[in-house]
């Protein structure tokens, strides 16, 4: 078994030449999801990854979604059984934004000092093609798959996955898997391979404050009715306190605190925090007291203002009592607890704080569970030892402050557990101009990948 690894090793390292030129055959389809000509185009770029996946004998096929289709694949049953792993990742990109922010057009893709640059070649096609390229090494050296490999390989992502879900699950028997991995993230930095295993989730509520059935003269009326502004900025300054702590009764209920291993483990992670906070230019770091940055960022929940609105906002002054105010306000949650629940304590604080002299108005934006894969699990530990033979360093665990809704998604439609291998740098112009992959972790992706499918395969 190994002799055949290392002959998979042999046959990518002869191949990055060739590797190079079909990265840049898919970077040149401008599969811009959100365009509203895009069609044709991102169509075409999910039947660039069927016909690769053809190629080397996968079957795959387009499944049309009301708008751009996906990619599902499947290599077979193998011999032996061992677990079923489902790669997903996407097929579409970003827009452009401005194009003479580009040093070379987003859809003519040019290598400089060792990366490549198009709009898509980190996020997410470079990152998605070290999969498929792992895949076809291994059927062109062993004519096999060591595991059963299945895909999906969507063209929704950068437009929110908006159809995804529904796809999941009328085609769960078919993705039916015991392990989901996906490259859409990115290293620690640029020497530290990186394995994701948590996100946390969101709750985005808006709130209104009303008053007066229109605004008031603030001399005339001043004084003599509840102002909605002055009672939304009491609203929320009362939703934390001194030392940041959310004030939402029961909000820290359910959250799952950090394990010593876990909290060692981040502790050692190389992180520069006044370079973090030059990085920001903030007067200074705050967050919950008792905790550090990483782990304010990663583990602990929180809650911020996003947008105030309201009363008279042009030039000058206006003296007016104003007839309503808004806020846009999100939390993020950290596992174990729960959106909903989360969203209608949010709810029940908010209005107590209002009192009765202002209605108050709340509406729910979004509601997204946050995910964790444990990182003991078979599954990471054998993404971890492909890591450290595909790329010669062993792989920081980390979690992402972002949230990723797919993640809870396919655990709770597959019962799978995802793997995020990121091989991205954490500055490669993701949506922005100039994004780039560099060609050397490219090339550690496809071999980590080749890896992987032999650790899982000796699980
Ligand atoms: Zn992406």
């Amino acid at each position: 078994m190994a002799s055949v690894i290392k002959q998979v090793e042999q046959y990518i390292a002869a191949h990055h030449e060739e590797y190079v030129e079909r990265l840049k055959a898919f970077l040149r389809i401008p599969s811009i999801s959100t365009a509203p000509d895009a069609a044709a185009d991102t169509r075409r770029a999910g039947a660039w990854v069927c016909e690769l996946l053809q190629g080397c004998g996968v079957a795959a096929e387009l499944v049309d979604t009301p708008k751009h289709p996906c990619v599902i694949g499947d290599s077979g049953p193998v011999n032996g059984g061992g677990p079923t792993v489902l790669l997903y990742g996407h097929y579409d990109v970003q827009p452009v934004g401005a194009l003479p922010l580009w040093k070379t057009p987003p859809f003519e893709p040019e290598v400089r000092d060792g990366r490549i640059y198009a709009r898509g070649a980190a996020d997410d096609k470079g990152q998605v093609l070290t999969h498929l390229l792992a895949l076809e090494a291994w059927k062109k050296v062993a004519g096999r798959l060591p595991v059963r490999v299945k895909l999906l390989i969507e063209g929704e992502e950068e437009i929110g996955s908006v159809n995804l879900e529904p796809l999941v699950r009328a085609q769960r028997d078919r993705l039916a898997c015991d392990y989901v991995a996906l490259s859409d993230t990115a290293k620690l930095d640029d020497d530290t391979p990186a394995i994701t295993y948590g996100t946390r989730g969101l709750v985005y509520k808006e709130i209104r404050v009303y008053g007066p059935s229109a605004d008031l003269h603030s001399g005339s009326f001043g004084g003599s009715v509840a102002n909605p502004g002055n009672a939304l900025a009491r609203i929320l300054a009362a939703l934390k306190d001194d030392r940041q702590r959310v004030t939402i009764p029961g909000f820290y209920d359910d959250v799952a605190e950090l394990g010593a291993t876990e909290r060692k483990q981040m502790d050692r992670l190389p992180f520069d925090e006044p370079a973090y906070l030059r990085s920001l230019g903030s007067a200074a770091l705050v967050g919950e007291a008792g905790f550090s940055t990483l782990q304010r960022r990663w583990c602990r929940p929180t809650l911020d203002v996003n947008g105030l609105f309201g009363g008279y906002m042009g030039a000058g002054a206006a003296t007016l009592i104003p007839a309503w105010v808004g806020a846009k306000v999100s939390m993020r949650i950290v596992p174990k607890q729960n959106p909903r629940k989360i969203s209608e304590a949010f709810d029940a604080a908010v209005r107590k704080l209002a009192g009765a002299d202002v209605r108050i108005e709340i509406d729910t934006h979004s509601l997204a569970a946050p995910y964790l894969c444990p990182i003991d699990s078979p599954g990471a530990q054998a993404a971890a030892r492909a890591i450290t033979a595909g790329t010669g360093r062993a792989p920081a665990f980390i979690r992402e402050g972002g949230t990723l809704p797919i993640l809870p998604m396919f655990k709770d439609i597959l019962g799978a557990d995802s793997l995020m291998i990121g091989f991205a740098l954490p500055n490669c112009n993701a949506h922005s101009p100039n994004e780039f992959f560099v060609l050397e972790d490219f090339y550690a992706g496809i071999r980590t990948s080749a890896h992987f499918l032999q650790t899982l395969a000796e699980l």
